[in-house]
């Protein structure tokens, strides 16, 4: 059943789109932002604190989560002068943080974990400063690949819950909550000085106890970050939006999750999993 807005997330109403040159210099790189892709309100604010989301491995998924908005179905070889291009643009925008992520790519033997260390290595070739993080698929839970990604080195290793376990059959059908959680706790295992980190989105009928009950499993696989956000469906044919939690709620979570053992905890309607993501760093 629709339901209208509430006042809260209306108030965020300005433009998300990138200036001109921005957006010249990232179609001249055949570059794409998870900020233009998603329709992000947040774009101006993150670009204005030099910080970005990176979307490689292409615009076409090969799952099919109901609540998200990339393509599905046949994706293209990786473009092997991505990383190059990436680092290109982290230069040219003179990134203090950068979100390095991609959709699910099953089709890949690594499920492109060499692709985002490339990413990672030409990032860090043109800027050292530059925080990197990365925000990976479960690469159906290849350790393999896993450490591919962590011996790059990236500054934090982000993979999302994205919601409760007892959701996953309609929400992410081909994702698995304890395989997702098991990467998390991997990348510790490999290197214990990775920064992790992890996202929610609220919204979609789970309850406070099995909210809660996510944080604590987090904690448990050693999770440092995390954003909770409100769902919003990119259209009608996606899974509806079942509650609009109110911005309280949000900020009871959050002082649950920081009393948990989180070092930083973004939770509000409008957080996505790379809102103002230089500010856990910054801490
Ligand atoms: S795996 Fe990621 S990109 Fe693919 S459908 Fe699910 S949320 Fe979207």
């Amino acid at each position: 059943m629709y339901q209208p807005k509430p006042e809260w997330l209306k108030i965020k109403a300005r433009s998300s789109s990138m200036t001109d040159d921005v957006a010249q210099l990232l179609s001249s790189l055949s570059l794409h932002t998870v900020c233009e892709e998603a329709n992000c309100p947040n774009l101006l604010e993150c670009f204005g604190r030099s910080t970005a989301t990176f979307m490689i491995l292409g615009r076409v998924c090969t799952r099919n989560c109901t609540f998200c908005n990339v393509s599905k179905g046949v994706a293209k070889p990786p473009d092997p002068d991505e990383p190059a291009h990436v680092a290109q643009a982290v230069a040219a925008l003179k990134l203090r943080h950068v979100v390095i992520t991609s959709a699910t790519r099953d089709d890949l033997e690594d499920g492109g974990a060499g692709h985002f260390a490339r990413t990672i290595e030409a990032v860090r070739s043109v800027n050292r400063k530059t925080v990197i993080e990365v925000l990976i698929p479960d690469f159906q839970g290849s350790t393999a690949s896993l450490e591919t990604v962590v011996s790059a080195a990236p500054r934090i290793i982000n993979h999302n819950i994205e919601t409760v376990p007892g959701m996953y059959p309609e929400v992410r059908p081909m994702a698995v909550y304890e395989r997702s959680l098991a990467l998390l706790e991997k990348v510790k295992a490999i290197d214990s000085s990775m920064l992790t980190k992890s996202g929610i989105m609220l919204g979609l009928g789970e309850t406070e106890p099995e909210v809660l009950d996510v944080f604590s499993d987090l904690r448990k696989a050693g999770c440092d970050f995390l954003t909770a956000g409100q769902y919003l469906a990119p259209s009608k044919q996606h899974h509806p939006v079942v509650e609009y939690v109110h911005p309280e709620v949000f900020a009871g979570y959050k002082e649950k999750a920081l009393a948990m053992g989180f070092r930083h905890v973004a939770a509000s309607p409008l957080v996505r999993s790379s809102y103002m993501a230089d500010q856990a760093i910054e801490k």
